[in-house]
């Protein structure tokens, strides 16, 4: 089943998320969601945030990239990304461990909205597994990028936040109209959900 994604302006995106102290079937269905739910939407991470749900968990899913490449290292020898995809993140920790680069990113809760950012690459990752097993591991490149964007969203922290100045001053009206739109939906949902159903 595809879940809806919430975009800016949803209360649920500023939320840090509850640690998950137990990978029950109820975790492994909902990551089942979250996994359905990217890939209907081209995307190549989501948080439980952006649907709308405080919880610890995201997905990422870098192969349908071709064109900007990412770097995985398990126990400190290179190891194959594809086959490593898709990677379930609960409770991950990342620690940086390399310099700052700048990339492009975007955000499915942010519809055609773009910006340079820059993040520590490469970085180390301490995560839980679907299976509740600890994980350690180094991304770099893409994959480092993606990750450290669905940690940020898991700590209530959007990718608008690491933007430059210039950057979000250039999107402010863009930022602006999207965050309105989400909340007078939501302010119409509330309505709808007060008014008598009527029989
Ligand atoms: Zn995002």
């Amino acid at each position: 089943m595809s879940l809806t994604v919430v975009q800016y302006g949803h209360p649920a995106l500023r939320q840090k998320g509850a640690r998950v102290e137990r990978v029950t079937p109820e975790i492994r269905d909902f990551i089942a969601e979250l996994l359905a739910t990217m890939r209907d939407a081209h995307g190549i991470g989501l948080a439980a945030q952006q649907v709308g749900r405080a919880i610890q968990v995201a997905v990422v899913d870098v192969r349908g990239i071709k064109d900007r490449p990412s770097q995985l290292w398990c126990e400190g020898e290179p190891a194959d990304v594809a086959g490593f995809m898709p990677l379930v993140l609960i409770n991950p920790l990342v620690t940086p461990a390399g310099p700052s680069a700048g990339g492009t990113e975007g955000c499915l809760s942010f519809p055609e909205i773009f910006g340079e950012i820059y993040r520590p690459d490469p970085v180390d990752v301490e995560t839980l597994d679907e299976d509740g097993q600890t994980l350690k591991f180094r991304a770099g490149g893409l994959l480092g990028r993606a990750i450290q964007h669905e940690v940020d969203h898991l700590n209530g922290i959007l990718f608008i936040d690491r933007m430059s100045r210039v950057t979000r001053d250039e999107l402010r009206a863009d930022l602006e109209g999207l965050q309105a739109a989400t909340k007078s939906a939501l302010a119409a949902e509330a309505k709808a959900a007060r008014a008598p159903s009527g029989g």
